[in-house]
């Protein structure tokens, strides 16, 4: 038996790198997948992965999660469809520019603000109730390692995922007593473009590859899995 058999999922970030990866261990385990990132062509590689795999079919939704509006949309597709909503992965996240903080662009600073954080409280707000309608409903967003090891020049993306883990314990806290199960992951380095962007003098092959880290998503959003309120290091789990 497939470990997430009949599952709805929905990843952001799902384009590429690390949600695209989640992505396609979710389906292989069973899961449908609903995939959002605004790059259709990337999103319509990972449903032909999918399938090459057989897996179900993906459900691609192309939206900026800078348009609060576009996911607030989100919840009665999903509830008109499937009727609840049993894993969401909060994975999308921007870099933005790295540098000093009294000179971030005000632009660097809002996008940052708005994909790492802003949006995901409102998928919260918006998705809370088709995960409560599910039997065990299962939310992981994803962090840095940033947040406890801040460094000179990533001020806006330190800030926005400590806010992220903020916001989620938060929620955590607040569904100790329902079915509902909401992590943290901080993947650790991670062969992708963002982490090419941050280490342009790094060697991608000494890093861990995406797929590297997909099980750890799996682990948490099995419906046996009963963590929860937890930041979990993939390299450490
Ligand atoms: P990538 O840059 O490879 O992927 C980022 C994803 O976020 C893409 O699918 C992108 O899709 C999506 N995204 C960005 N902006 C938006 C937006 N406005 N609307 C919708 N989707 C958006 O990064 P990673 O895979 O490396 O990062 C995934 C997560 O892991 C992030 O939260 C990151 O902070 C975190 N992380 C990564 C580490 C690493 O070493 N790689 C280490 C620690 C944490 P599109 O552009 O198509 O919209």
């Amino acid at each position: 038996m497939s470990r997430l058999e009949g599952r709805i999922a929905l990843i952001t970030g799902a384009s590429r790198g690390i949600g695209a990866a989640v992505a396609r261990r979710f389906a292989a385990e069973g899961a449908h997948v609903i995939l959002t990132a605004r790059t259709v062509g990337g999103l319509e590689e990972v449903d032909d992965a999918i399938r090459a795999d057989g897996g179900a079919p993906a459900t691609l939704v192309p939206l900026d999660l800078r348009d609060s509006a576009e996911i607030d949309k989100l919840a009665p597709a999903i509830a008109g469809r499937f009727g609840r909503l049993d894993i969401l992965v909060g994975n999308a996240g921007v870099l933005g520019t790295l540098g000093p903080v009294s000179h971030l662009a005000p632009a660097i600073w809002d996008e940052a603000v708005a994909v790492n954080l802003t949006a995901n409280w409102r998928l919260i707000r918006a998705l809370e109730p088709l995960l409560r309608a599910s039997d065990a409903g299962r939310a992981i967003f994803v962090s840095s390692g940033i947040v406890r090891n801040n460094r000179a020049y990533w001020g806006a993306y330190a800030a926005t995922k400590a806010g992220l883990e903020a916001l989620v314990r938060s929620w955590a806290a607040e569904l100790t007593k329902t079915p509902l199960r909401v992590n943290l992951i901080n993947p650790g380095a991670t062969r992708t473009n963002m982490r090419a962007a941050a280490m342009p003098g790094e060697d991608p092959q000494t890093l861990q590859t995406p797929d590297d880290v997909a099980g750890l998503f799996v682990d948490l959003a099995d419906p046996a899995c009963t963590r929860h309120g937890e930041i979990i290091e993939a390299r450490r789990r």
